[in-house]
């Protein structure tokens, strides 16, 4: 629903360029359509870029989100690289005062920085360049994209062309212009508007993840059981906010909500943390934000966790006491048992009539499979929910697993621990 109403926003452009620009040749009004539509796609994209958690639904999460934020600004620079081949010809109306030469120039500049910055942003691993491209130094590149954004809209106020400011396409670019400025100012300001400060109470180096836990120190973020936050802490290497899945969200009898965080030691930012961060330590937490609560789910659910991808049901199952009138069955597949987490919560979980949970341990049980699920489940996996956290090869092979069997799932959730 919401990659339509993108799309929808970019055709009113397209629509709106037609009286606005036809009249001077097929070529022209191709250049102006291309370009109308690229930049509502642009300003669309920076308002997505301010994490809109009422927009969740209708995308189906954050993580959805940015993968509409990912293709729009591909759409985008496409768009944007037709405006640039197909030159407009508006017939002696170009470039009569100084203000028009620098809306050129500004245009150009607009043009070459987010081709430089959306190259990069689309060519995750840069050819002939071993490794991946670094995140922190794509993302403080991706922040001037806002500014190229501006660069944009002052070139297409103040360059000549056809169509005047009282135009029905200059007003409508105008108003996607102010949403488009707006939103890159929110996005600057977001450290200071959305983070909470909160203070770490216990870390724990598990096996599998560094358990972290932390009590808000003024107000508390909200979020539902399931939902992520990103979080940074105080300390060299831990400033930039990650996204990280709630683990538990722990009321106590002192009626201040403490929150666990469960990462796996798997890259440098994750690594840092386990080794640096300490009781005492401030965590910065944004969120709470994904739609990957079972609580919207049907009557019976599988889930489906693989390693670290227990996260989300770790929450849900410690608040399944919620959940009456459903029937769980949770599979949490590790390599060994020394991988998994949290089992002390699930077993207590396991003490409600309508949860029940199995370990499967791969060393030990062989590769799980939807025959190994169907018959554990206890319940009948025909119209049933799943609901999948782990790796996405995985989730392929239970899914097409279950159709290889005859099992008709209702719906298949799924979060990937991965924005890009
Ligand atoms: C919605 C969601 C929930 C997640 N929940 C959990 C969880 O509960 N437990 C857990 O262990 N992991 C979770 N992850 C994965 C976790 O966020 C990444 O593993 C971690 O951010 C990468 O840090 P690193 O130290 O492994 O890698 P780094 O060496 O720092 O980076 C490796 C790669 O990770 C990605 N990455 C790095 N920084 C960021 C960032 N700030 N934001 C997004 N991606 C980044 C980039 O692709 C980068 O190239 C979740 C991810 C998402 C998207």
């Amino acid at each position: 629903m919401g990659i339509i109403l993108i799309v929808l926003a970019c055709l009113i452009a397209v629509l709106l360029s037609v009286p606005a620009a036809s009249h001077t040749g097929l070529a022209t009004w191709f250049s102006i359509a291309s370009a109308s539509s690229a930049f509502v796609a642009m300003a669309v994209n920076q308002y997505l870029a301010t994490r809109p958690k009422y927009l969740e639904p209708l995308f189906g999460g954050l993580d959805r989100i940015y993968r509409a934020h990912k293709w729009t600004g591909i759409a985008a620079l496409a768009l944007i690289l037709v405006h640039y081949f197909v030159t407009p010809n508006f017939k002696g109306k170009l470039l009569t005062t100084g203000l028009n030469q620098l809306a050129q120039d500004f245009g150009e500049i607009g043009f070459y920085g987010l081709i430089v910055l959306g190259g990069i942003s689309i060519v995750k691993r840069l050819p002939k360049i071993p490794g991946e491209f670094p995140y922190h130094v794509w993302r403080q590149l991706h922040r001037f994209i806002g500014l190229f954004f501006i660069a944009i809209a002052i070139h297409f106020n103040f360059i000549k062309r056809p169509f005047d400011g009282t135009a029905w396409l200059a007003i409508y670019l105008n108003i996607f212009a102010a949403i488009g400025v707006a939103s890159y100012i929110q996005t600057q300001l977001r450290a200071l508007l959305r983070r909470r400060a909160y203070k770490v109470v216990a870390v724990t180096r598990a096996g599998g993840a560094t358990l972290v836990t932390a009590e808000p120190g003024g107000r508390p973020i909200k979020a539902r059981p399931g939902q992520f936050a990103f979080i940074s802490a105080n300390r060299p290497g831990l400033r930039e906010p990650h996204p990280f899945t709630i683990a538990g969200h722990e009321t106590g009898n002192d009626g201040v909500t403490r929150l666990t965080f469960a990462i796996k030691p798997l890259g440098d930012f994750t690594g840092r943390l386990r080794d640096r961060l300490e009781p005492g330590d401030t965590l910065m937490v944004e969120g709470g934000y994904g739609h990957f609560t079972a609580q919207r789910g049907g009557e019976r659910q599988l889930w489906v966790a693989g390693g670290i991808g227990v996260t989300p049901f770790l929450a849900m199952a410690r608040s399944i006491a919620g959940m009456t009138g459903k029937k769980v069955h949770l599979y949490y597949c590790v390599r060994d048992a020394d991988e998994a987490i949290g089992l002390e919560h699930l077993d207590e979980a396991g003490t409600h009539p309508h949860f029940s949970y199995t370990l499967h341990r791969s060393s030990t049980d062989g590769r799980v499979n939807a025959e190994v699920m169907k018959a554990g489940a206890g319940f009948d996996l025909d119209g049933a929910d799943l609901w999948y956290c782990g790796p996405a090869a995985m989730r392929k092979a239970i899914v097409s697993g279950f159709k290889d069997i005859g099992v008709k799932l209702a719906r298949v959730e799924f979060e990937r621990f991965e924005f890009r």
